[in-house]
């Protein structure tokens, strides 16, 4: 069990979670680095039904390779990036850990999409990397 609170740059969107983190992990596919501005994507999922959510997102939609369509809800003020989604897995979604309050409870478990890192990315060798999505 794991309480979260976190917000956008402008303070608009807030949000506090509170339940099970399901897994996290680092993702260093081209569209995370297109849509953060960053190197990669460190995301925390968790069940849609454990986040509280205040203020006005806007949400982006497109399709991915596997066909599933994904969902990135930011910040319509400042820009902020908040949370993910994916259409195949309606209950869960992700919360970018950039905005989460606790960041001693961010801990990647695994790199996704490695084959599409920026080369001077560090990787932490201690955990799995992944070319692209595991199975
Ligand atoms: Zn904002
Ligand atoms: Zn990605």
């Amino acid at each position: 069990m794991t309480e979260l609170t976190g917000q956008c740059l402008c303070g608009q969107v807030k949000f506090k979670a509170s339940g099970d983190i399901a897994m996290q992990g680092n993702c260093h596919c081209t569209d995370c680095q297109q849509i953060s501005g960053s190197a990669y994507a460190t995301l925390l999922f968790m069940n849609k039904s454990d986040v509280e959510i205040t203020g006005e997102t806007k949400r982006f939609e497109h399709t991915v390779d596997s066909g599933n369509t994904l969902s990135k809800d930011f910040c319509p003020n400042c820009g902020s990036q908040m949370f993910g989604g994916n259409a195949a897995r309606p209950d869960s979604m992700a919360i970018k850990a950039g905005c989460i309050d606790q960041k001693s409870e961010i801990k990647p478990q695994f790199n996704v999409y490695a084959s599409s890192k920026i080369p001077c990315t560090l990787m932490d060798d201690s955990i799995p990397a992944f070319d692209k999505m595991p199975g």
